[in-house]
C-alpha cells in the first residue's frame, strides 16, 4: 500500500466514523477506535461490510450525507431478497464519470467515437454511467438501452457506430444476428466495452471475430458506483483499477484473511472518496486475484485478474467446489465446443447429478464431442458428470445475464 494511499484511507475512516450513522453504530458495537488504525497492516483488524448489512439498510440507512447533499440514487437488481440503495452525491457523479472517462481512454476511445450504449437506463446503474463516461471523452453518446436488435442493428449501421457497450449475452446475441444477416459489411464498429459478467476465452474470441472488433472488459458493481471501476488495456493482461479512488483487498473467501498478490479469493473494495454512500471493506463476492508487476503498457495502476466466479455461484456437486470459471475454461480447451453452455444439477436416488450441456460448433462430431467433456470433466475437476450435446443456438440466450446453472436441489 502506497503511502498516499494509507493517508487515503485513514481521511476516509475518520470522515465515515463522523458522517456515517451506518459506521457509527458499527464501530460503537463492535468496539472499534479508528486510531488504533495506524500501518497498513491494521486495516485487517477492521470489519467487512457484507451484501446483507447493505439490504438490511434499506432504503436509505446507508446514507452518510444530509439530504440537501444527495442528488441521485441507484438500486441493485435485487434478484433474491430486498434491494440494495445506494445515495450518491453530486461530487459522487462527477468521480464516477472521470472513473468512467478513465476506462475509455485506456481502451483507447477519442472524441471521434460514436458508442452505442445498450446496458439498461435508470435504477440499474450501468446506462447512465457509460453515458456520462462518454460525454465526458466528447464522444457521440447513442443512448439506446437493451433490446430491440432489429433497431440496435439500424442503429448501429445507419449511425456508423465505432463503440458498442454491452453485456456478453447480449453482445454475442448482437454477433450472431449480424453473422445471419449477412450485414458484418455495413457494421463499423471497431471496439466493443464488455461487462457485468464473467466470460470465457470462447464466448470472447467469437464476439470479436463475428464482429471484427477489439474487446475491453469493463468491470464494476452498484454498490461501488457502477461499471467504470477497471477495465483492461490493449495488451489485454488484466484490468487496471484506480487505487487513488477505491483500495482493493484479495481475501480468503472463507476465513476472511487477506491473501497475497496473485492468490485468487474474494474481492474487497474500500470507496476512499464516496460520500453518498462510503463503504469499508466491502465483499462483492467476485472471485479474482490482484495481478502483480507492471503491466507492459507503462500504467501505473495495478491490475487484477479477469473475474472467474462468485462466491455465491460456487456450487458444491459431490462434495467438490465448483465454479462457473472453471467450465469455462475447460470448454475453452476442447475442440468443437462452443463457448455456451448450461450446467442442471439434480438429486436423485439419493446421489447428486450432474449434467453439463454444451453446444457444438458446426461440423464437429457429436459423440466425440460428449465423450471429450465427460473425461477432461473427472480428470480437471474430479466428478463423473453427464453431458449432452446440442446445436449452437439451442440453449437459451438473455439479453441481460444467462442464468448458467441452474441447481433443483434447493428449489
Ligand atoms: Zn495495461
Amino acid at each position: 500500500m502506497r503511502r498516499e494511499q494509507f493517508d487515503s484511507f485513514k481521511n476516509f475512516l475518520e470522515r465515515i466514523a463522523l458522517n456515517s450513522g451506518f459506521y457509527k453504530n458499527k464501530f460503537e458495537t463492535l468496539g472499534i477506535d479508528i486510531n488504533d488504525i495506524k500501518t497498513p497492516d491494521d486495516i485487517k483488524r477492521l470489519p467487512f461490510t457484507t451484501k446483507e448489512e447493505l439490504r438490511d439498510a434499506y432504503p436509505l440507512g446507508l446514507q452518510a450525507t444530509p439530504d440537501e447533499k444527495v442528488v441521485r440514487i441507484h438500486s441493485s437488481s435485487g434478484t433474491t431478497g430486498k434491494p440494495i440503495i445506494i445515495p450518491y452525491t453530486e461530487n459522487d457523479v462527477k468521480d464516477w464519470a472521470l472513473l468512467m472517462a478513465r476506462c475509455f481512454e485506456l481502451a483507447g476511445v477519442t472524441p471521434l467515437d460514436r458508442v452505442q450504449i445498450t446496458p439498461g437506463y435508470g435504477l440499474w446503474t450501468a446506462g447512465i454511467g457509460f453515458q456520462a463516461g462518454v460525454e465526458k471523452i466528447g464522444a457521440m453518446a447513442v443512448p439506446m438501452g437493451p433490446g430491440n436488435t432489429d433497431k440496435q442493428l439500424q442503429m448501429m449501421m445507419d449511425l456508423k457506430s465505432t463503440v458498442f457497450i454491452a453485456t456478453s449475452s447480449y453482445a454475442l446475441v448482437i454477433a450472431e444476428e449480424v453473422e445471419k444477416r449477412g450485414i458484418r459489411s455495413n457494421i463499423h464498429l471497431k471496439k466493443g466495452v464488455i461487462g457485468s459478467e464473467r466470460w470465457g476465452e470462447k464466448m470472447r474470441n467469437r464476439i470479436k471475430n463475428e464482429l471484427g472488433i477489439d474487446i475491453y472488459d469493463i468491470y464494476g458493481l452498484t454498490e461501488i458506483y457502477g461499471p467504470g471501476i477497471s477495465i483492461d488495456c490493449d495488451y489485454h493482461s488484466g484490468l487496471h483499477y484506480w487505487d487513488d479512488y477505491l483500495y482493493f483487498e484479495i481475501i480468503d473467501p472463507v476465513t476472511g484473511e487477506p491473501l497475497k498478490d496473485g492468490e485468487y479469493g474474494e474481492l474487497v473494495i474500500t470507496t476512499l472518496k464516496k460520500e453518498g454512500a462510503p463503504l469499508l471493506r466491502y465483499r462483492t463476492r467476485d472471485l479474482t486475484r490482484i495481478i502483480p508487476g507492471e503491466c507492459p503498457c507503462g500504467s501505473k495502476f495495478p491490475r487484477h485478474d479477469l473475474i472467474i466466479g462468485r462466491t455465491d455461484d460456487m456450487v458444491k456437486v459431490k462434495g467438490v467446489n465448483i465454479y462457473p470459471g472453471q467450465i469455462d475454461e475447460l470448454l475453452r480447451d476442447i475442440e468443437g465446443a462452443s463457448s455456451e453452455y448450461q450446467v442442471v444439477i439434480k438429486h436423485e436416488n439419493g446421489k447428486d447429478e450432474m449434467t453439463l450441456r454444451v453446444e457444438k460448433e458446426q461440423n464437429s462430431n457429436e459423440n466425440k464431442l460428449r465423450e471429450m467433456v465427460v473425461d477432461q470433466f473427472k480428470k480437471r475437476v474430479g466428478i463423473h458428470i453427464e453431458a449432452e450435446i446440442l446445436g449452437i443456438g439451442e440453449l437459451p440466450r438473455s439479453e441481460k445475464k444467462s442464468k448458467r446453472i441452474i441447481d433443483y436441489r434447493y428449489q
